[in-house]
């Protein structure tokens, strides 16, 4: 946070100062990637299992920028027809834009989801047709077979009204041999450098504190609007995108200054 302005530090210290007594007992702290998930398909991380639970890899591929005051905000395994318009609504309510990383099934369910979200000026990312976690052991047909499917999904839905950028493989960082087909399809891979981990449902302020408590210029924050019931995320999110607010962060695409 060395960007940021005296102003805008004591604003996101008081901000983190009146949440911080909500958080206390809601399991803050598990902010670390886990590769042992136990919940069910419908309801999995995208939590790094590629080695990130060191701490201090280097993770190239984000795009954030590292000189403004910038944010990207993140939401997977969506469209879902509930959060969605949820996040949706949030996100209008503070002029912020996101990427959204859908998984092609969903998207062949709910395309005026997808329809919904662009329009409002966010942009698309390929997060596999099944949510496939162990997308890192399949053949390469396998995997050519899970981008594409989704990548038409996603351009049946908005007839082609917008270029699908990035990929986010689920469950861990991009490995490298599906960066391999990336490269093929032009894709971008996108994966994160904040996760609160609110597809585990740690309570809303816990993400609200894991959030702003780890935020830095250029960070890539992980989110999802999908895959379960994510109101505590969508309430974590007014929060979050008010200290963003506060703090004087401004929200880009993967890559933008
Ligand atoms: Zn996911």
């Amino acid at each position: 946070m060395n960007n940021l302005s005296w102003p805008a530090t004591i604003i996101l210290g008081i901000v983190l100062g009146l949440i911080a007594g909500a958080a206390e007992n809601a399991g803050v702290g598990q902010n670390e990637p886990s590769a042992s998930a136990s919940e069910s398909p419908s309801a999995t991380p995208d939590s790094g299992s590629g080695g990130g639970s060191g701490g201090g890899e280097t993770n190239p591929d984000t795009g954030g920028s590292t000189e403004a005051n910038t944010v990207t905000l993140t939401f997977d395994d969506g469209p879902h027809p509930v959060y969605t318009q949820q996040v949706l609504k949030l996100l209008e309510e503070h002029d912020a834009i996101a990427v959204f990383c859908m998984v092609g099934q969903r998207a062949r369910e709910h395309p005026e989801v997808v329809r919904q979200v662009v329009d409002a000026g966010h942009a698309l990312c390929n997060h596999t047709d099944s949510h496939d976690e162990q997308l890192s052991g399949r053949t390469r047909e396998q995997i050519e077979r899970q981008i594409g499917e989704t990548d038409e999904a996603l351009d049946a839905a908005v007839g082609g009204d917008t270029e699908v950028r990035w990929f986010r493989q689920p469950g861990t960082y991009v490995q490298p041999q599906v960066r391999a087909v990336l490269d093929d399809d032009e894709l971008e891979p996108l994966d994160w450098t904040v996760d609160p981990r609110d597809w585990s449902r740690p309570g809303s302020a816990s993400i609200v504190q894991d959030v702003l408590g780890q935020v830095e210029p250029g960070s890539v924050i992980l989110l999802h609007d999908g895959g379960g019931d994510r109101s505590q995320t969508v309430a974590a999110l007014d929060q979050i995108l008010t200290g963003l607010d506060a703090a004087g962060y401004r929200y880009v695409l993967p890559g933008d200054p």
